[in-house]
């Protein structure tokens, strides 16, 4: 593991979605040197665990699976998972990054065959699928992860179901020994794309949804409708697992007030409305979609998709703030308070299913950077000449959807290239 050899000419991009691909391949396809760091087990981010994109509608495991094979095709690029940096010191054309590696447990030497998952019996949360379900402790991070490599869960070190593990493993791919790494790596600029995370939905005490079964998150519901997510591709009720054939979407969870996130999250208005379709895909024209909402941010050509969505019958638009949300005691049903300020008429409708548009804010949080970096009132990276030769990817830089986030990673790759091929010029 500790051969990474790097220079002043290497170019370190922290985080491994698909912000952080794109410009690590980018660059790599320009003839730089390349090291990407990614603390989970696997790439690809939070874009491997949505069912489709809009505005087109695709599977995501198709742009992945492109970026996987540019990316395993560069030999100057250089991926290292279960990575996360603690320091990043120097200037541009002159960083070290001391970057801490948690030991997998499993070797090169892995086939992704399974037998191990098949010896071991604890289960834990999965994270991929939000907790929705559990996961062995011997696990694949999710299918089409890379590499296709297994881990085992540190919490069963020293434990029968590790030496089970290993004891089921015919090509000698577990290493129980392994220890944690700490490595130095020489760059001459950085490209941070640690991306976002959901704002946690907990904090938003009206809408109790550490209280209530049938209110969940949109990441929560976009993982039901993968066939290989929690619930094998069904949208059923957590309470009771009755299809959630009518769902109300309450947008701005989070976002645009003071009391939480400030910022608008300017990608959870198209995620509605996207994830409306998803009802009729599910139950035709039994599938019916509420989306309660102050404006609708559908932007340039999302407008499109925005108005195909409206002539839906099913889908139907309250113009408002959800004020809170009880629960019928027979059903279980969730039941949204209001005003819908177009007639100014009090609400209390029940529905199957509550889904909260949840806000994105960034996965580091202000203060926990290991760098000197200018950060907004949001914490998202300012591209600032202070910065020097960090510059920030994607959706690090501000909440944005996947088109937006590869433009940004690209670009940033370039300023990356530019640091180098100055200090190059300066030395040469
Ligand atoms: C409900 C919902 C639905 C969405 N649907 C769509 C859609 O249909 N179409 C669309 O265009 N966009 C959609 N988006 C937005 C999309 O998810 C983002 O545009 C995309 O994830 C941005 O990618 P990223 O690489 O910038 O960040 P991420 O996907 O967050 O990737 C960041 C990566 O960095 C890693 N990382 C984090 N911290 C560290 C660290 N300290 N060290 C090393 N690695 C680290 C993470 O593990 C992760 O792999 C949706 C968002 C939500 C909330
Ligand atoms: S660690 Fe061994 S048993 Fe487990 S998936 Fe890899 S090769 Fe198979
Ligand atoms: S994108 Fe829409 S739902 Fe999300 S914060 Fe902005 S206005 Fe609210």
């Amino acid at each position: 593991m500790t051969d990474v050899v790097a220079t002043n000419q290497t170019i370190l991009v922290v985080g491994g979605g698909i912000s952080g691909m794109t410009a690590a391949i980018e660059a790599a396809e320009c003839g730089k040197d390349v090291v990407l760091l990614e603390k989970n087990p696997s790439v690809g981010g939070r874009v491997s665990q949505l069912y489709k994109y809009f505005p087109k509608m695709c599977y995501p495991s198709c742009g992945m699976e492109i970026n996987l094979r540019r990316l395993k095709a560069q030999k100057r690029l250089r991926v290292i998972t279960m990575a996360e940096v603690t320091k990043i010191g120097g200037g541009p054309g002159d960083y070290t990054a001391t970057v801490k590696i948690a030991p997998r447990y499993v070797n090169e030497n892995c086939t992704a065959c399974g037998e191990c998952a098949a010896a071991v019996e604890t289960e834990f949360d999965d994270e991929f699928n939000y907790g929705l379900s559990k996961r062995n402790a011997a696990y694949l991070p999710f299918n089409m992860a890379y590499p296709q490599r297994y881990v085992l869960d540190p919490r069963v070190i020293g434990t029968d179901d590790a030496e089970k593990a290993k004891a089921a493993c015919k090509y000698d791919a577990i290493d129980l020994d392994m220890q944690e790494e700490t490595l130095q790596i020489k760059a001459g600029a950085v490209v941070w794309a640690t991306g976002w995370k959901p704002y946690d939905a907990g904090k938003i005490q009206p809408y109790g949804y550490d209280r209530f079964q049938n209110v969940i998150t949109s990441v929560e519901f976009e993982r039901m409708m993968d066939p290989f997510g929690p619930t094998g591709g069904k949208l059923v009720r957590p309470s009771d697992g009755k299809e959630a054939k009518d769902v109300a979407f309450i947008q701005c969870a989070g976002s645009r007030d003071k009391n939480h996130l400030a910022h608008c999250s300017r990608i959870c208005c198209m995620a509605s409305l996207k994830q409306s379709t998803y009802l009729r895909e599910k139950f035709g024209d039994d599938g019916k979609a509420t989306v309660y909402y102050i404006d609708i941010r559908a932007i340039d050509r999302f407008e499109d998709f925005y108005t195909k969505v409206k002539a839906d019958g099913n889908v139907r638009f309250v113009k408002s703030k959800v004020a809170n949300i009880t629960q019928e005691k027979e059903t279980g049903n969730p039941v949204l308070h209001g005003v819908d300020t177009e007639g100014y008429e009090r609400y209390s409708n029940p529905h199957d299913l509550a889904v909260l548009a949840i806000g994105m804010e960034p996965s580091v949080p202000k203060g926990a950077f290991p760098m000197e970096v200018v950060v907004n009132d949001s914490g998202f990276i300012e591209p600032d000449e202070a910065n020097g030769g960090i510059f920030a990817a994607g959706s690090a830089s501000d909440a944005l959807d996947v088109n937006r986030s590869v433009q940004h990673a690209t670009a940033s790759a370039l300023r990356a290239i530019q640091v180098v091929n100055r200090v190059a010029g300066a030395e040469g």
